[in-house]
């Protein structure tokens, strides 16, 4: 009896482990660094320039609400398109929580989530946003 339960929790805990490496590693390999996805040092200096110009998260601002941004987001995913990744016109200033949350949800879902002081959903491609 020992032995079986011992040998089951050990089968567990390999699993488990094999899991977590391969989780780990995968990423790694699969992903490429983000040097090579346009992110070099011209990025970092384009961002800072970009972000000395617009200071306040967008989205934070769209809620009446004084955020200062950090992080240049590309409105449009670019998916390695460098065009669209060097277009300023592509670009906005986000606070770290709104890439993180509102940005991420859009790319997964194609919604943003929330309304402004008016009641009106933030989401420009809410229905109600929408002409007719
Ligand atoms: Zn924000």
């Amino acid at each position: 009896m020992y032995c079986f339960s011992y040998s089951v929790y050990w089968c567990i805990y390999i699993t488990r482990n094999a899991l977590l490496l391969a989780g780990f590693l995968l990423p790694m390999t699969n992903r490429e660094s983000s040097s090579k996805r346009g992110y070099d040092s011209r990025w970092q200096k384009a961002r800072a320039a970009y972000l000395r110009k617009h200071p306040l998260c967008i989205e934070h601002s769209k809620l009446s609400q004084v955020i200062k941004a950090t992080v240049v987001d590309h409105i449009k995913p670019h998916r390695g398109d460098m065009l669209l990744f060097w277009d300023s016109s592509n670009w906005q200033s986000l606070c770290k929580h709104c890439h993180d949350s509102h940005k991420q949800r859009l790319e997964k879902t194609g919604q943003i989530l929330g309304c402004d002081v008016a009641g009106l959903p933030i989401d420009n491609n809410h229905h109600w946003n929408l002409k007719r």
